[in-house]
């Protein structure tokens, strides 16, 4: 029998449906390493392929299969992770729907996850078997101009794509047992016990923090936390809107909270989302779905006295951001997208409005974080208590019941698309 190392201590509770669908903010995973063979596998497996389990994406939409696969041992740059947990986002659930490329299959998913190295290949020097990382989808090379930039996240050594391959040679390092290969994820594919990761997507961290909560920082609340702190570099006293209360627009008013904002105005289609708002700073909330009379811009403006200092769209959908937009204040308000809106989708802005508003509208990947040096302080402010992270969690679940957290976030979609500005489809 396979030891459930966490699965034991952090049981999944099953809650009742209901009360799933109201509070379906982060799922985690917790990934049991092949717990029989650990010792053997620490001291010689460095090197040799390791075959372990993985839930492997067959076909478009269809559940995972939980099968025995082979993971390379690292190239050089490269480092080899033991999953330690693993939690499931919403983009994982995006690219498991899509038949077509960027689709690919089959497929090891998940970029959401915290690990031990298990062996680092050739010229890596910064992590070493045993330390505590964190993947992230986007590359911190810290050579670029871009990395070497305080200005920027967005490396231009290893530009963000979803690509089925890793970063530097465009090959994979998974096979099944059959010797077919199986594409990577967002360079993480954390849904597998071992995975393979480029050393410049890998971030080292203090191993007090625990693992169920670390996870948390590698993709969807550092999102938000950081769009607030990094992106929009809130002030103390201000005004934020957050369009959106999913675990991204949260993890905004989290960040936006942290900052010392005094006003925090949540919008969305569901009120529930105000009450679990509440926990993050959220002191407002607008119901956009019942905003008949009035545009939203409008009910916010008025609100606020004339605009929000800071605007976050994190749906995706063009229309909110317009609206986001245009309840910005004039002069110094910043609309922040965050939201993945369809491939193709334009904005169409007002140039006259555009010019006199003197507002500022900029996108946000990865919440402007630099992965290798604000993951760290994520972490100290979580430990340090600054920073919350464990009211994101609502379920915890052993690796095996995988396809059970996909369906309980594809349940916890619990807004729908009513066409127009003042409604859209929430998502996570
Ligand atoms: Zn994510
Ligand atoms: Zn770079």
């Amino acid at each position: 029998m396979r030891s459930l190392a966490f699965g034991t201590q952090l049981t999944l509770t099953y809650r009742q449906r209901e009360r799933e669908r109201e509070l379906c903010i982060q799922i985690l995973v917790l990934v049991s390493a092949m717990a029989e063979n650990e010792e053997s596998l620490s001291s010689n497996t460095a090197g040799k392929p390791i075959r372990c389990r993985a839930a492997v994406g067959r076909k478009a939409g269809e559940p995972l299969v939980i099968e025995e696969v082979i993971v390379a041992p690292p190239n050089p740059y490269e480092v080899r992770i033991r999953i330690i947990c693993t939690s499931l986002c919403h983009s994982d659930i995006t690219f498991w729907k899509l038949k077509d490329p960027p689709g690919y299959f089959p497929r090891i998913f998940g970029h959401e996850s915290v690990g031990a190295v298990e062996s680092i290949g050739e010229n890596v020097d910064e992590v070493m078997e045993g330390d505590i990382v964190i993947p992230s989808f986007l590359a911190d090379c810290g050579d670029c101009i871009d990395c070497k930039s305080k200005k920027s996240n967005l490396c231009s050594k290893f530009p963000f794509e979803v690509s089925p391959w890793m970063h530097r040679d465009k090959t994979s390092r998974f096979t099944d047992l059959k010797g077919e290969t199986l594409y990577h994820f967002l360079y993480v594919s954390s849904f597998s016990e071992y995975t393979v990761v480029d050393v410049a997507h890998v971030t080292k961290i203090d191993p007090a923090i625990p693992p169920n909560r670390a996870c948390l920082l590698s993709c969807g609340v550092s999102t938000g936390v950081g769009a607030a702190w990094r992106t929009a570099d809130v002030e103390a006293g201000s005004t934020v809107a957050i369009f959106g209360l999913g675990a991204i627009g949260l993890a905004v008013a989290e960040g936006a909270r942290m900052c010392g904002a005094t006003r925090i105005i949540g919008v969305d289609v569901n009120p529930d989302k105000f009450e679990t708002g509440k926990t993050f700073g959220v002191t407002d909330f607008v119901n956009s779905a019942t905003c008949t009379d009035k545009r939203l811009s409008e009910v916010i403006n008025e609100m606020s006295g004339g605009g929000a200092d800071y605007c976050f769209e994190c749906v995706g959908l063009a229309s909110l951001v317009h609206e986001a937009y245009a309840c910005c204040r004039k002069g110094w308000g910043k609309t922040i997208v965050l939201g993945v809106d369809k491939p193709g989708a334009h904005l169409s802005l007002n140039s006259f409005e555009v010019l006199h508003s003197g507002k500022i509208l900029t996108g946000s990947l990865f919440g402007g974080l630099k992965a290798k040096y604000d993951i760290p302080i994520l972490a100290k402010r979580y430990m340090d208590k600054e920073l919350q992270l464990d009211e994101f969690v609502t379920h915890e679940m052993s690796f095996e019941d995988i396809n059970k957290a996909f369906d309980l976030l594809l349940e916890g979609k619990c807004l729908r698309c009513m066409g127009g500005y003042k409604s859209w489809i929430g998502l996570d």
